[in-house]
């Protein structure tokens, strides 16, 4: 067991740390305002190669391991949610077909999203259905070459950039579960008005309108009526990001309760030299210490998949909801001690907190609610 970071982890964390500093940040309050990330970000990116940091390196990823994802996602979520959450899901969508593409799906699509060029989506949650996806009721019907597809998806994120996008429908004549690949864009594919959310600002999540969507019967994702299993392993790969941009608010709510708790004088002193003020800080190291480990586990856990023949994707689903659902509620702690360490002056626009605050609530409730997450976890050890 050793819990050093090794040198190239040094240098991603440090690549992301600084990216963050130099570049995302000083563009925050435009991401806020416009609810949109600025191309030079997506470009920033994309150099640094974090857009294709797991994959392979025929495919112009970096092959660099789900650990080193997880520490940069932790950097750049940190000063941003949004584009964390913009970033994670390009992962994801990524990850699905790395996990269960076709090499002739992946050579088409891995080299593009890995740029930069295009970005994924995925795409289960419906009017209907969020926590329950086999409620879900947009059809895949064949037409001989063709499969038509029906229906309307819920908030889904990245749904206004080009790409590809891992639809789950229900067979319209077996009744099953299948994932399609479907290019955004394509005829019959629209947009609702992005949805106005609390936080997370600079990824918006939309309604997606397919109305007679057609694609070749070829862009079937893995096998026909397996679409259950690659949403719940692709999800369980999402939940990476997701816990890492929870891990990245809880990094940024500790930093900034410390460097406020120095700067606040009472009588000419800092609050820091009270002792209620001491014992937030305590927790606060707690919460990230504690919640980092666990992210950096998974990543190692997820590296233990890709690329390998799945066997037993059951025990890192569940340790993947475990992971997410700890590290998405204690973002939210974490946040409210921190706002309890600035005190008033944490809800104005002039501290990081308040965006800090807003960003914490969004993760508990997305890729599967917290509670979802533990019934998930309490039956692989109850069953
Ligand atoms: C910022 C953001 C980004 C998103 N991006 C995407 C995306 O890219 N793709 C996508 O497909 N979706 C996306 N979503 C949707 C999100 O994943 C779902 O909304 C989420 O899974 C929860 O579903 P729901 O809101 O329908 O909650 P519901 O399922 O309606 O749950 C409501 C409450 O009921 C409880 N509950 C439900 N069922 C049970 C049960 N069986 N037992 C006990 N309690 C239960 C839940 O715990 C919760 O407390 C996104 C959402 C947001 C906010």
């Amino acid at each position: 067991m050793d819990f050093k970071l090794s040198k190239e982890q040094e240098l991603i964390q440090k690549a992301a740390r600084e990216f963050a500093a130099n570049v995302i940040l000083p563009l925050g309050k435009k991401i806020e305002q416009d609810d949109k990330i600025p191309q030079e970000i997506w470009d920033g990116l994309a150099e640094l190669g974090f857009l294709g940091l797991p994959f392979e390196e025929e495919f112009g990823g970096g092959e660099a391991g789900y650990e080193n994802y997880v520490l940069a996602q932790e950097q750049i979520s940190r000063v941003s949610s949004g584009v964390g959450t913009a970033f994670s899901v390009h992962i994801m969508g990524s990850d699905v077909l790395a996990l269960f593409g076709s090499r002739e799906q992946q050579k088409h699509y891995l080299p593009k999203t890995c740029k930069g060029e295009l970005k994924p989506s995925f795409a289960f949650t419906e009017p209907g259905t969020g926590s329950d996806p086999k409620q879900l009721v947009t059809t895949a019907a064949r037409d001989g070459e063709y499969v038509v597809i029906n229906g309307v998806k819920r908030f889904i994120t990245n749904a206004g950039y080009e790409g590809p996008m891992v639809v789950f429908c229900k067979d319209a004549d077996t009744g099953g579960f299948s994932a399609y690949i479907v290019d955004k864009f394509c005829p019959g594919y629209s947009l609702s008005k992005p949805w106005e959310k609390i936080g997370s600002h600079g990824s918006p999540i939309f309604d997606v309108y397919f109305k007679d969507v057609r694609v070749p019967a070829s862009n079937l994702l893995g096998e026909p009526g397996k679409g259950f299993d690659i949403l719940l392993l692709g999800i369980a790969f999402g939940k990476i990001g997701t816990s890492a941009i929870a891990l990245g608010g809880i990094l940024a709510a500790y930093e900034e309760a410390v460097k406020y708790a120095k700067e606040k004088l009472h009588r000419g002193k800092p609050i820091a030299k009270f002792q209620a003020i001491q014992l937030k800080i305590g927790h606060l190291a707690a919460k990230y210490y504690s919640t980092r480990w666990m992210c950096y586990r998974l990543g190692t856990l997820a590296n233990d998949i890709l690329g390998k023949s799945i066997q037993n994707p059951e025990q890192f689903q569940a340790e993947a909801a475990l992971v997410k659902s700890y590290a998405s509620d204690t973002a939210v702690e974490a946040a409210k001690l921190s706002m309890d360490v600035h005190a008033s002056y944490g809800l104005t626009k002039d501290y990081p907190i308040e965006r800090i605050y807003r960003d914490a609530i969004i993760a508990p409730q997305i890729e599967g609610v917290s509670d979802m997450q533990r019934i998930i976890w309490a039956s692989s050890v109850l069953s």
